[in-house]
């Protein structure tokens, strides 16, 4: 999200949207198809170690696949610190992006559509609430939201058994896919000094 003075309207800022420079020309991002759910993973957990090594923003990465085609859609990372932009979470990132690409605000407005997204930490509170908005059919999730605890961030209130909810609504939840892999990222983040933001606490004035 980027205010532009030169094409500024009205006296607020217009948002833009834009991944980083290096998300072009990645490596990961040029496979054809991703068939097997672990390849959707490495692609995320992928996204998340580079945003880490490149300071471009929050250790976490996500993308949106469509599952007819095992085809990426558009790769989500995490943009709140160089965006100044709270929302600029990797999961609404790759959503947004995926969204403009198919043209449609719904990705699940009729039957034969089916994307899923695929997160290397399970979604935070806001982004557990953009899911079913989105029209995907199906998550996947890496580290969990105690990994994401332990280096210091905060996942916001959600109930314990929230992937109950979003199996209700008809969405597929995968919990744990490369675990490990994906929690190293959150560990290098935080061995690195990098940022910690988090939701305001109840305490915090
Ligand atoms: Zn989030």
């Amino acid at each position: 999200v980027q205010g532009d003075t030169s094409k500024r309207s009205s006296r607020f800022p217009e948002l833009t949207l834009r991944l980083p420079a290096w998300v072009q020309d990645c490596p990961e991002l040029a496979t054809p198809e991703y068939p097997q759910p672990e390849d959707r993973m490495r692609l995320v957990i992928a996204l998340a170690r580079r945003n880490v090594q490149e300071r471009t923003g929050g250790p976490f990465g996500a993308a949106v696949f469509d599952m007819r085609t095992n085809r990426l859609v558009a790769p989500g990372v995490n943009l709140v610190v160089p965006l100044n932009c709270s929302i600029a979470h990797a999961e609404v990132v790759a959503l947004a992006l995926a969204q403009q690409l198919a043209a449609r605000y719904d990705l699940g407005a009729t039957q034969e559509l089916a994307y899923e997204l695929v997160c290397s930490t399970e979604p935070c509170s806001m982004c557990l609430g953009a899911i079913p908005w989105s029209g995907v059919r199906s998550i996947l999730c890496g580290a969990r939201e105690e990994d994401a605890r332990k280096v210091g961030f905060d996942e916001g209130p959600k109930a314990p058994r929230w992937y109950t909810e979003l199996e209700a609504r008809g969405i597929r939840v995968v919990r744990d896919l490369l675990r490990a892999e994906a929690a190293d990222v959150l560990q290098q983040y935080a061995d690195d000094g990098g940022e910690i933001y988090n939701g305001r606490q109840a305490n915090a004035r």
